[in-house]
């Protein structure tokens, strides 16, 4: 008897019919033996429309009450889906993320995970019943409701596969798993069988929607064996887990690309120690996260510098990078950051030259780049993004399945 952490996304369970789908998905798990705890996120587009509603009642919007609020749509989303499932004949218990005994520090909209008790689980499964828990969402240790963050069902699914001790923690959506570039972007990106978590850390990291990466950094640190897999056609997805022996062997495995960055310029800044200090120390006391950083060649003693922030952080960078009055301030949201990631291209000399001559035949220019050791990333301008991520996952040919 295996036990199962199933963890069904939005547009898993978006309407009756699909909650009904994956009701009978649970019925034929159980029947095969085995056991099953579901974490549900909130239907389709809910946790959007209640941020929307909050926007529409008041410009105030209190932690506390922000939380409050948005858990509400995974309580939903359970009652629900534990109604469906007495309904085929499945006893089930729903749960918050409160009653599951997750308990979170208590930073609220953004909350961490700190100590997953999970008693009341276990005595359900071992009633015979399905636990349904409501997903990103715990109690802190002042006793308040906490959210965990946008995609943070993922890190309950996976915070509860690992207290449980689950086989496997798997993660349904509506792609059949991991994909070499985004599927939505490049149609014959092509779905991989396992991956290794470094470059799925990377990926996430860099862009890619799915899984959110602070569960994958959850699983990576406690060897939680994940599946990313359809609600919808229900086929084996992706596998990740630690086991080097899976990792596919490409050199380059996958194109992610991000378009929710923003860059900002200071021109003719002095080129003497302690600007960047200043610069960065100031952005880091408003919170502001950086990406990437490019600093020029001086000339006569004065060099630019640019770099990317989130583009929702792009305001307050801007109104920082002004008032510290160190050049001339440009900003620039229509950008896109592509990366290109493979365990393989720390052992390749030539990954980067091939990258940046298929950018260049395809008469893309480069902005900025960084790098580490599984990863090449490229700003680019925004219109040119998609293009280049087709060219790039042509050029790399990630449509060839790997033996
Ligand atoms: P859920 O709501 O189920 O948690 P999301 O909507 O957050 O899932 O993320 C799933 C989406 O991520 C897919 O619809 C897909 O278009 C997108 N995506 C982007 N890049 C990739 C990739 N490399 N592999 C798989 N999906 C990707
Ligand atoms: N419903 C929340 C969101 O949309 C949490 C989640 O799905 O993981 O971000
Ligand atoms: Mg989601």
């Amino acid at each position: 008897m295996a036990l199962y952490v199933q963890k069904f996304g939005g547009t898993s369970v978006a309407d009756p019919e699909r909650i009904q789908d994956v009701a009978d998905h649970v019925r034929r798990t159980i029947a095969r033996g085995d056991q099953v705890v579901l974490v549900v996120s909130a239907m389709g587009k809910e946790t959007d429309e209640l941020l929307r509603l909050a926007n529409d009642v008041s410009a105030v919007h209190p932690g506390r009450e922000m939380d409050m609020l948005i858990t509400a749509g995974e309580r939903k989303a359970v009652a629900l889906v534990a109604m469906a499932l007495h309904g085929v004949g499945v006893p089930a218990d729903s749960f918050t993320g409160s009653q599951a005994g997750l308990i979170t520090d208590t930073t609220h909209r953004n909350a961490r995970i700190l100590e997953v008790r999970g008693d009341r689980i276990r005595a359900s499964l071992d009633a015979g019943h399905v636990p349904v828990v409501a997903g990103s969402q715990g109690v802190s240790t002042d006793k308040e409701v906490t959210f965990l963050g946008r995609g943070g069902s993922d890190t309950t699914a996976v915070a509860l596969a690992h207290r449980l001790e689950a086989d496997a923690c798997e993660l349904y959506t509506d792609v059949s798993g991991v994909f070499t570039t985004d599927p939505r972007v490049v149609s014959n990106a092509r779905k991989m069988a396992t991956l290794s978590f470094d470059e799925l850390l990377e990926m996430t990291a860099c862009g890619c929607p799915k899984p959110a990466m602070r569960s994958v950094e959850y699983a990576h640190r406690h060897g939680v064996a994940l599946h990313i897999r359809s609600a919808f056609t229900w086929e084996p997805g992706t596998w990740v887990n630690n086991e080097e022996s899976s990792m596919e062997r490409a050199i380059v495995t996958a194109v992610v690309h991000d378009m929710s960055e923003s860059k900002v310029t200071i021109s003719r800044v002095p080129d003497e120690p302690g600007i960047a200090a200043r610069l960065f120390r100031a952005l880091a006391d408003v919170n502001v996260n950086v990406d990437m950083i490019v600093q020029n060649v001086s000339v006569e003693g004065a060099t630019d510098i640019s770099f990317t922030v989130p583009s929702t952080e792009l305001d307050s960078a801007a109104a920082v990078a002004q008032e510290l009055g160190l050049g001339n301030v440009t900003t620039s949201d229509d950008i896109g950051k592509i990366s290109i990631i493979g365990a393989g291209m720390k052992s390749n000399p030539g990954v980067a030259a091939q990258m940046f001559e298929t950018l260049a035949a395809g008469g893309i220019n480069i902005d900025m780049l960084s790098t580490s050791g599984i990863r090449i990333s490229a700003v680019v301008d925004g219109a040119s993004t998609e293009e280049a991520v087709g060219l790039l996952h042509e050029a790399f040919e990630l449509d060839r399945p790997v033996d």
